[in-house]
């Protein structure tokens, strides 16, 4: 498939999914920090479902739960309490081991400050994720060549080779958008992708992103910024360690 946006094509292989089937459901969810005498309740009891081919925005004060929320989302830390199923599979019962595997072939991260591997060029940072994956998909060949793809595809041909510090941050954006896709993720994580950029290269980030979302893609996206926040089809409020709001598509207050 390829889809023009307004400087670039974004090409990927990309199964067009039905909205019918949750990707994730999550319920009960709690999160408590420290010991008896100092807890924090991060998240009070959280349930949602999220469908496949969903674009949904996460907004809420500092302090609400949003990063809490996203890192058990991204399989990176563990619920105190409650259930979430990933695609087909219970993953909060699973150790850290078993939750980096999922990881690997299941979610596409996006941070705010890139996390790209600073002595590695563009091109190296997106073949990585192909490197960790136990499931031995494609030839080093192979590798090299999906990686070259997908920066092609955020309109990097010609900047494969330069190292992170070479690149503006938006172009280390879209080299973190390429390498979130390598491995056919199931859903992506995108955690304030725009909030280091400025206003030019956020446009450009949210094209892409919007334009990753009309292949069929699942996103869902944490930020405060309710001018990202209309890219998305959903937004989830969260307040307190509680969603408080959960339909339409109107940034929180
Ligand atoms: P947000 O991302 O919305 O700013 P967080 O999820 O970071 O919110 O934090 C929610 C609550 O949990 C806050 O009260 C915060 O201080 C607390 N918290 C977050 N991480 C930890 C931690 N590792 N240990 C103890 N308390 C934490």
């Amino acid at each position: 498939m390829s889809i023009q946006t307004e400087n670039q094509t974004i090409t990927q292989n990309t199964e067009i999914v039905s909205a019918d089937n949750p990707i994730i459901q999550i319920r009960d969810m709690t999160k408590v920090y420290g010991s008896d005498r100092a807890e924090t309740h991060a998240l009070r009891g959280i349930s949602i479902d999220i469908y496949s081919g969903e674009f949904v925005a996460i907004m809420g004060p500092s302090g609400s739960g949003k990063s809490t929320f996203m890192n058990i989302l991204g399989c990176l830390d563990r619920p105190t309490a409650g259930s979430y199923i990933l695609g087909d599979e219970d993953v909060s019962e699973l150790d850290l081991g078993d939750l980096a595997e999922v990881r690997n072939e299941k979610i596409g991260f996006i941070f705010q400050s890139f996390n790209l591997l600073p002595r590695l060029t563009a091109l190296e940072n997106v073949v990585l994720p192909m490197l960790y994956d136990a499931r031995e998909r494609w030839s080093a060949d192979e590798k090299v060549k999906r990686a070259i793809a997908g920066l092609k595809s955020v309109g990097l041909e010609d900047r494969m080779d330069h190292l992170p510090s070479e690149l503006s941050g938006g172009q280390q954006q879209r080299v973190a958008i390429a390498r979130a896709l390598v491995n056919e993720p199931v859903i992506i994580f995108a955690d304030e992708p725009t909030g280091n950029l400025d206003t030019k290269s956020s446009y450009e980030v949210m094209v892409i992103l919007k334009s990753l979302h009309e292949q069929g893609r699942t996103i869902v996206m944490v930020t405060h910024e309710p001018d990202i926040a209309t890219y998305a089809q959903r937004v989830i409020c969260v307040r307190d360690g509680l969603i408080v709001k959960n339909e339409g598509e109107t940034p929180c207050r």
